[in-house]
């Protein structure tokens, strides 16, 4: 079963009202830390990559990583680039093999976002893979995409038109979430959520989870969330575990007692949000064929 294309994932899910934890990795560690975690929770799992990650490690590489340790697990797993703004990067990924990009185009005008989205949709479809859609810029840095004021507004009308004109099968809409630590209580519009979900009734993608009531997250999975982004509470989890080990253990050098303590934190964050979302047990009910 392992790798399967995204729509496997996410349409079980947007129909049966589910979230599917899509985390973000940064290494080899990481990725087999939360595929650990889907696997003891017999859930399905997106794995999702930065461009900064991707960019780093080497796109090549990073997927004959994820391959390997993604065909060795029993649940249904697909692998998303997360907000990337250059084609480049978005042909490169694809012809790896990642299933699934977000192009982000928030930083272009709606008509121009639209016009690329359309191309994207169209090269995603020749390698079977799926596009993750947004207009507008979610508020907050992540891996160095997007601003702390975040971007425009629009009003539902125009997501719901960017949805019909480009076929995205995913889309991200502005609903008051941030990336990175909230410094205040998130004003939330979920309604947004509901009203594009009713026009257009495929999954939305929530951003900026970390940090976010479990009563939030699942009244927003509720809404047709189906896929929710974690990558803060992954950051924080792989360095406060660094950090913690070596204060309890100074003048210690070893590695894989570092690395140990890093995965069992890595993997118990993974483990809470699966279980927040509900799609603990869900992967019992696949049976399709890995791509
Ligand atoms: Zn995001």
């Amino acid at each position: 079963m392992p790798v399967v294309p995204m729509r496997e994932i996410l349409d079980r899910a947007f129909a049966e009202r589910y979230g599917v934890a899509a985390i973000n990795v940064v290494d080899d560690l990481t990725l087999e830390a939360v595929l650990a975690a889907a696997t003891d929770l017999e859930a399905p799992l997106i794995v999702q990559t930065s461009l900064k990650t991707v960019k780093s490690l080497g796109a090549r590489q990073l997927h004959a990583i994820w391959r390997a340790r993604a065909d060795a697990v029993p649940v249904p797993v697909s692998l998303h680039l997360d907000h990337c703004p250059d084609r480049e990067w978005i042909t490169t990924c694809l012809e790896a093999g990642w299933n699934s990009v977000l192009f982000d185009g928030s930083e272009l005008d709606v008509a121009e976002n639209t016009r690329q989205t359309i191309e994207v949709v169209a090269e995603a479809g020749r390698h079977g893979a799926q596009v993750e859609g947004e207009i507008e810029s979610v508020m907050g840095v992540e891996d160095g995409i997007g601003s702390e004021e975040g971007g425009e507004i629009h009003p539902v009308e125009v997501s719901a038109e960017f949805i019909s004109a480009t076929g995205v099968y995913s889309f991200a809409p502005a609903i008051g979430t941030a990336h990175g630590l909230y410094k205040a209580e998130p004003r939330l519009t979920p309604e947004r959520v509901t009203e594009l979900v009713a026009e257009h009734p495929i999954p939305m993608v929530l951003h900026g989870g970390t940090g976010l009531a479990d009563e939030q997250f699942t009244d927003l999975i509720a809404r047709g969330c189906a896929k929710v982004n974690i990558s803060t509470a992954l950051k924080i989890a792989f360095v406060d575990a660094h950090r913690e080990y070596l204060d309890a253990n100074p003048g210690k050098h070893d590695p894989p007692g570092m690395l140990a303590h890093v995965r069992t934190a890595v993997k118990a964050m993974a483990e809470r949000h699966i279980r927040i979302f509900g799609s603990a047990g869900k992967a019992r009910t696949f049976d399709s064929a890995a791509v």
